[in-house]
């Protein structure tokens, strides 16, 4: 068992290998792989910083090439690089700029391969299938580039997508990493609270953003970090807005407008609200529904001191909410 998955990060390897090859060294992989990453403002240091790669047109170029180098069908489709059936295998990742997806110690796990331009019949963004080694749920892109900064600033920043995280990256932001597409798990935010207690969302300026940000502050306090939350303008995803601005404009940007988990839900509901008496009670219950997921006694005591003076509510008022609301958890 621990010899094949040892099998399996030799082959992811060695396919991120192959998949870097096609884009510096193949003339398909220069002319459309190559020059997309380009079209997007990504530097050649960036690039391979990032282990970009490209899936070339061909059915099964990669497979063929793997099969000759010894590596089995199965081994081959274990992994979730080749699908099909043995007398005719296809690879899974074809004509895709390919982002490759790296554990916190630099392995291999997997990969995802974004289409060339923006079609809309075909999915954005292909991944590869949960496996032996590959578990979308426990697993944050950008970890391996990201953790020092991490140390560093003793922050992390989590984005929604993998140019995200790059585009930040390569304007100096570093301390980015995204749970790409997948909500935000419990294991996804322990691996971030092995490097530090804060974390700050910044996600895409639209409803399914807001939406994410909702329910990912949750998840944080129940695991008993700080979360902040920075709202980009509708429209606008980091990538977009780290490409249009300079490092110093993105830091204050993200440190002027990052509020904390009660402020951002109020901003957000109040609009909706308004003077309406039973909106802003709901409003109110969603903050101290939070609140109520806070294991810790302290944190959620400081909370409901910070939740009573911006809703502007007695705090006792809040605690005896809070508690009807952990009454009804048990
Ligand atoms: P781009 O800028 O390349 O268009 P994005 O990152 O802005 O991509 P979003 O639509 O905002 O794309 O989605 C955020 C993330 O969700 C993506 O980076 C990707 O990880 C994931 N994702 C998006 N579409 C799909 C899909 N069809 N299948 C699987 N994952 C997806
Ligand atoms: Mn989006
Ligand atoms: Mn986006
Ligand atoms: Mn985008």
């Amino acid at each position: 068992e621990a010899k094949e998955r040892e099998n399996q990060f030799t082959l992811t390897e060695f396919a991120n290998k192959w998949l870097q090859a096609q884009l510096w060294e193949t003339e398909e992989g220069k002319q459309i792989g190559y020059s997309y990453f380009k079209e997007r403002g990504f530097t050649k240091e960036t690039m391979e910083k990032f282990h970009l790669g490209y899936s070339p047109k061909e059915w099964s170029a990669f497979t063929q090439y793997a099969l000759d180098k010894g590596y089995t069908f199965e081994a081959l489709q274990s992994v979730g690089l080749t699908v099909g059936n043995k007398d005719r295998p296809v690879d899974r990742f074809r004509e895709r700029v390919i982002f490759p997806i790296q554990s916190f110690s630099g392995r291999t796990l997997g990969f995802g391969g974004r289409i060339l331009g923006n079609n809309k019949k075909t999915a954005k963004y292909l991944n590869s299938p949960e496996n032996e080694i590959y578990h979308k749920s426990k697993i944050l892109y950008g970890i391996f580039q990201a953790k020092q900064a991490i140390l560093r600033e003793d922050e992390c920043i989590l984005v929604e997508g993998y140019t995200d995280v790059i585009s930040l990256h390569q304007a100096g932001v570093e301390n980015v990493v995204s749970s790409s597409g997948t909500a935000l798990t419990p294991e996804q935010i322990r691996l971030v609270k092995r490097l530090t207690n804060n974390l700050t969302l910044v996600y895409d300026g639209d409803a399914a953003g807001i939406k994410a940000s909702f329910r990912g502050i949750d998840l944080i306090l129940e695991q008993e970090l700080n979360v902040r939350v920075v709202v980009l303008a509708e429209g606008e995803d980091p990538d977009s807005f780290a490409r249009a601005h300079k490092e110093e404009e993105i830091q204050e940007y993200f440190k002027t407008r990052a509020t904390d988990f009660i402020r951002f839900k109020v901003g957000i509901l109040k609009e909706d609200a308004g003077d309406d008496p039973v909106r802003n009670s709901n409003m109110i219950q969603s903050v101290v529904d939070s609140i109520a997921l806070i294991p810790n006694l302290i944190q959620r005591e400081l909370y409901i001191r910070d939740a009573s003076s911006i809703l502007g509510i007695g705090e006792e008022v809040l605690f005896r909410q809070l508690q009807i609301k952990l009454a009804e958890k048990d």
